[in-house]
């Protein structure tokens, strides 16, 4: 992959969904953190209502620190995995307040991309993902997040042959065009929900069908129910 094909299919995207807005003002990267580990597994707005439980409860997140894992659960269980992604979040919490005196990731904005990714996937239910995630919609950098939808449009358009939206992830952003990252991730996003869903694809009226070259296109079109709120772009 070039990184002329992501600025034509980046331009081919745009073209379809336009300039995705994003936050005026970023969160701090703790906030992205936990609103990332609550979107797992769960669409935007069931996360979103859960991230804005635990802020009502919990207005500071080292109140975290000392409240038990099952309170943490009822707090945030509309979004699905709340034991699971309790845990996680009262880990990192923990983490911070032991190893740094400090319930903050405010110490990240000073660091490069990689040393930053390395930091985040070393906490327990972090992962690439996730970590990314962070890097763009906190601490503004160019990187482009891999998600089931990105690793999947990505694979079928035939830009990137991988089995792992990890390897997705490295394939992309190892010639990632400056400027593009959030443009890109969003729109894959909406690309995937809309066009590109996982099984019966609606190949014919695709925004990137030209360059598209999935063998198994469909001759299908269908009237499109855009989704616009992300809630990344929320927090
Ligand atoms: S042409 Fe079909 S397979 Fe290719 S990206 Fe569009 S919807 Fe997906």
């Amino acid at each position: 992959m070039k990184r002329s094909d992501l600025t034509k299919l980046n331009t081919l995207l745009i073209r379809r969904f336009g300039i995705p807005k994003r936050n005026s003002e970023f969160p701090d990267p703790l906030s992205m953190l936990i609103g990332t580990i609550l979107s797992q597994n769960t669409n935007d707005n069931n996360s979103f209502k859960a991230y804005n439980n635990l802020v009502m409860k919990y207005p500071t997140w080292d109140m975290l620190a000392g409240t038990k894992t099952q309170e943490i659960e009822k707090v945030i269980r509309v979004a699905g995995l709340g034991n699971q992604k309790a845990k996680a979040i009262k880990k990192v919490v923990k983490y911070l307040l032991n190893s740094r005196g400090e319930v903050s990731l405010d110490y990240l904005r000073d660091r490069d991309n990689q040393s930053v990714l390395e930091e985040l996937v070393s906490l327990d239910g972090v992962g690439l993902k996730t970590a990314s995630c962070v890097l763009l919609f906190s601490l503004d950098r160019n990187i482009c997040p891999v998600d089931t939808h990105v690793h999947r449009t990505m694979n079928r358009i035939g830009l990137v042959k991988a089995s792992a939206p990890d390897k997705t992830f490295m394939a992309i952003n190892q010639v990632l065009p400056e400027g593009i990252g959030h443009q890109l991730h969003t729109n894959l996003i909406k690309l995937g929900r809309t066009y590109c869903k996982p099984s019966n694809p609606l190949c014919k009226s695709c925004p990137v069908e030209k360059i598209c070259k999935f063998e198994k296109k469909t001759d299908k079109e269908g009237k499109i129910e855009e989704k616009n709120f992300m809630l990344l772009d929320n927090i």
